[in-house]
């Protein structure tokens, strides 16, 4: 009685805490409707005034060089990779009307502080500093294509201008989006010395990370001078399309390009320093027959979206790679708040599942925790006994046993054509003993019919006689 009761209680605390979850998601949910300042606001678009006495004046910075090297991963240099960037983008820009083109430095062997090169974008009076770059992360979990900006004034939101260019020029590449961010150090200025120094000279400026060298996802996108050289032409392209720049030489002309549009006077751009609101997931199924189960994943942050999702399925010892939060939409700040997925169980194991959701800003919540699962035992599959497959089988598993000299590859499929030749022997040898019953009936018809006829032969011969 006693134990039933506490059980009784237990589900009791179970259900109401799902349902006290569900509560906070549903006012969450609300608060974020009524109360969440809104990410972009569309407006009358105003293009940014050029204070350049007719002449547009811009710096690219290649990032690192000298002793500064920058990422250093598995071959890739960032101190190199910026510095063909940089060059392919200087040319591509110079190809324009009505632009003059700096670079901080163009030996990839001069290390400039940070300071020097916001300097030096003063002394040339320029309009807008780019500064190159290429990403990694600790554990090599993050992929994708950023761009920081100054947090304040006009820098952030020419910055943000800018970036939404850049970022479509990036998603048009194939890049996964992490968009644009500002982040602030402890004295609650930016975080980044570059925009942080452009800043004090209303400079605006953009930190491009074009992606991450030391993630598999990225990598095809920078492993060659080819790939390095169009990440520049794209730089420029986008550069062209927010100044509104045409060139006769390359046949094209971006006076009307449309910026996105913004009502003056908000910040655009605002770091999230907090960690999403809630992670929860839910047991959908679980599918025995294919060793999978289905989950129900919610999350909800209002500062940013969700870029990614990594699960446990030793309750929260390991983790997968990040993986990326199935249609979320970075520059509109939005993700979904929920979504299904299915989990591969391997053989022998019941899991116990846990998420995480991770923002954009790389901060995760950790979910509850899913139990009570039976083992996965897997079955091996039934495989159809035609002829030819069966013969196919065979040749692959003797070029298999042709590389592998102890032969174990953990094969059970040899055992098959063995069963199906004792199969084929069983079935002759019914066949066969059908045949001989048969034929000792047959023969014993045949001897009846052969005795009956002489007795009646006798008896005829008797009745002559
Ligand atoms: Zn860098």
């Amino acid at each position: 009685m006693k134990n039933k009761a506490i059980k009784k209680n237990k589900d009791i605390s179970k259900i109401s805490s799902k349902v006290f979850i569900w509560m906070q998601v549903t006012v969450l949910l609300l608060c974020g409707i009524f109360f969440a300042p809104p990410l972009q606001v569309m407006a009358e678009g105003f293009r940014y005034t050029l204070d350049t006495d007719g002449e547009l004046i811009i710096v690219i910075d290649p990032g690192h060089g000298g002793g500064n090297l920058g990422a250093d991963y598995n071959g890739f240099l960032e101190k190199e990779m910026n510095m063909t960037v940089a060059n392919a983008m200087y040319e591509e820009l110079s190809k324009y009307e009505d632009i003059t083109v700096y670079m901080t430095h163009t030996d990839v062997e001069t290390d400039m502080s940070i300071k020097e090169r916001a300097e030096f974008a003063n002394s040339v009076n320029a309009d807008f500093v780019f500064c190159l770059h290429f990403n990694m992360s600790p554990d090599n979990k993050l992929f994708g294509s950023e761009v920081w900006v100054s947090a304040f004034g006009e820098e952030n939101r020419e910055g943000y201008r800018f970036s939404c260019v850049q970022m479509e020029t990036m998603k048009e590449m194939g890049l996964f989006l992490r968009g644009v961010k500002t982040r602030f150090n402890d004295k609650g200025t930016d975080y980044y010395g570059i925009l942080r120094y452009c800043e004090e000279y209303d400079i605006p400026a953009a930190l491009i990370e074009h992606c991450h060298i030391d993630h598999a996802t990225d990598v095809e996108f920078c492993d060659s001078e080819e790939d390095l050289i169009a990440f520049g032409i794209a730089d420029a392209t986008s550069v062209a399309k927010y100044f509104g720049l045409s060139s006769e030489e390359l046949d094209v002309d971006y006076s009307d390009y449309e910026l996105v549009t913004l009502t003056p006077g908000s910040l655009y751009v605002q770091a999230d320093t907090s960690d999403p609101d809630i992670c929860m997931i839910e047991k959908n199924y679980e599918d025995m027959d294919r060793d999978v189960i289905g989950v129900t994943v919610t999350a909800v942050d209002y500062d940013s979206p969700m870029l990614y999702y990594s699960y446990s399925i030793d309750g929260g010892l390991t983790y997968t790679p990040y993986l990326s939060w199935p249609e979320t939409d970075v520059m509109a700040g939005k993700s979904p708040d929920t979504f299904t997925f299915e989990i591969e169980v391997p053989d022998g194991v019941s899991p116990a599942v846990k998420m995480r959701a991770i923002n954009q800003y790389d901060r995760y919540t950790e979910s509850n925790l899913l139990e009570g699962y039976p083992v996965f035992v897997h079955t091996p599959q039934e495989v159809p006994v035609e002829d030819t497959l069966v013969s196919e089988e065979t040749t692959e598993l003797e070029d298999v046993s042709q590389g592998d000299a102890s032969g174990n590859g953990g094969f059970k499929a040899p055992e098959r054509p063995v069963k199906e030749e004792e199969g084929i022997a069983f079935g002759n040898f019914l066949k066969l003993c059908l045949i001989v019953v048969i034929l000792i009936v047959v023969f014993l018809l045949i001897s009846n019919l052969i005795t009956s006829f002489r007795r009646s032969q006798r008896r005829k011969k008797r009745k002559r006689k």
